[in-house]
């Protein structure tokens, strides 16, 4: 119910930004006819229209008569698989170029085809998307303290619920250079674009060459794929700003111009954020610094937390997801044992803590308010695996996912 009204008041405040903005308002955001590519064509100075309805429900409510829309709802209480991606390879000619960044791409992403391919099998296998969000919730046990309980989840027959996570969702300048988009924009129709040069330096704004447009194009055209209106999970850094847009502070140098460029920056996502919302995408946080939470210092892991929450919560609002950079668990094993690192991140408001493993693992712990979930991640070094079928076999088929000619020239486990 309460996330209903959070995407009414968003719509409402985005309409609110819309029409203040006044004459000419976003026209130098909104993308050029002229360097549109793909995906259909734009008209330049126009405002950004107001977007079509979008619809959030909740995963947590049987719907009446247990029938909606005439598809039938059952209750699940099965393990809710969870994928999580990188930044997807908008162009594999500039990603596997031979440069030092060749192989790291090669290990960590796939390419937007490939990233299409997994949609398209994962929504034919019969997944449907879930918000991490609701899959647990914050409860009272008998003696009154509070845990983490796991949502009954109420889904269409024969249906399997799946979260998705996007980690590192800022737009790293090195991916700049190594065939990724640059930024996310919205376009004059309102929906949330990417915006990128292809290898010959044109400007090319698309909605197919990046997992955040792909999967709002995917929905689109298959809704049943998100009955519930979820897209995925966006686990954002700070320290080179978010989705695209340089947000961040430094604390080597600060003068006013860097302020007044970085509120400025502050003020263009904030429309973005405002429709990603609306439309079924939720934040959480990878830590400011991308930084290793098994190793660092409990003043380390104190100031990188204040500053995520001063200079990234600040603009996507509050969060309970937490997502370990490099997977790192902090105090050795989080789920067997709960020490000070993550009794200060729980402190701060975090309850689900996600790493990465080789199955959807999740754990209710029981000594503190919080739930550890880990996350498989289709990506080079998976799709390479001898373990791909074993471990990715009810997702797809890595045979017709993986693209080897696109790829470096590397070894494959499996036949
Ligand atoms: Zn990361």
């Amino acid at each position: 119910m309460s996330r209903k009204l959070t995407a009414a008041v968003w719509a409402l405040l985005l309409l609110l930004t819309v029409s203040l903005s006044g004459c000419g308002g976003n026209a130098a955001d909104a993308p050029d006819s002229a360097s549109s590519e793909e995906g259909g064509a734009l008209q330049a100075e126009t405002l950004p229209g107001v977007p079509e309805p979008y619809v959030i429900l909740d995963p947590t409510v049987m719907p009446e008569d247990g029938v909606r829309d005439g598809v039938t709802y059952v209750p699940y209480d099965g393990v809710v698989e969870h994928l999580f991606f990188h930044p997807v390879v908008a162009y594999p000619e500039l990603a596997f170029d031979g440069d030092g960044q060749e192989n790291g791409i090669d290990d960590f992403m796939v390419t937007a085809g490939e990233f299409q391919k997994i949609l398209l099998s994962v929504y034919q296998r019969g997944y449907i998307l879930v918000d991490i969000g609701d899959v647990w919730r914050e409860d009272k046990n008998d003696a009154g303290e509070a845990v983490m309980v796991r949502n009954t989840l109420y889904i269409p027959e024969g249906k399997k619920p799946l979260i998705f996570s996007y980690d590192d969702t800022n737009y790293y300048p090195y991916m700049l250079e190594n065939g990724f988009t640059y930024k996310l924009v919205l376009g004059e129709d309102g929906k949330v674009w990417s915006s990128g040069l292809d290898p010959q330096g044109n400007e090319v704004v698309s909605r197919d060459l990046d997992a955040i447009p792909i999967l709002d194009r995917f929905v689109e055209e298959h809704p049943d794929f998100s009955p519930f209106g979820a897209k995925a999970c966006l686990s954002l850094t700070g320290y080179q700003g978010i989705l695209g847009y340089r947000t961040q502070t430094d604390t080597k140098s600060w003068t006013e111009e860097q302020e007044a460029n970085r509120q400025k920056e502050v003020e263009a996502v904030k429309p973005i954020v405002a429709e990603l919302k609306r439309t079924g995408w939720t934040f959480g946080s990878h830590t400011w610094g991308h930084i290793h939470l098994g190793g660092s210092s409990m003043g380390k892991i104190r100031s990188d937390t204040e500053r995520w929450l001063e200079e990234v919560g600040s603009i996507v609002g509050p969060t309970k997801i937490l997502f370990y950079p490099h997977g790192e668990r902090p105090d050795g094993d989080d789920w067997k044992q709960t020490g000070e690192t993550f009794r200060y991140l729980q402190g701060k408001g975090f309850r689900v803590f996600c790493s990465v493993g080789v199955e959807s693992f999740s754990c209710i712990k029981k000594d503190i308010c919080a739930v550890i979930c880990d996350r498989l991640h289709p990506d080079g070094t998976t799709l390479r695996s001898k373990y791909v079928d074993k471990r990715y076999g009810r997702f797809y088929d890595v045979r017709e996912i993986i693209d080897l000619d696109a790829r470096p020239q590397r070894e494959v486990g499996w036949q």
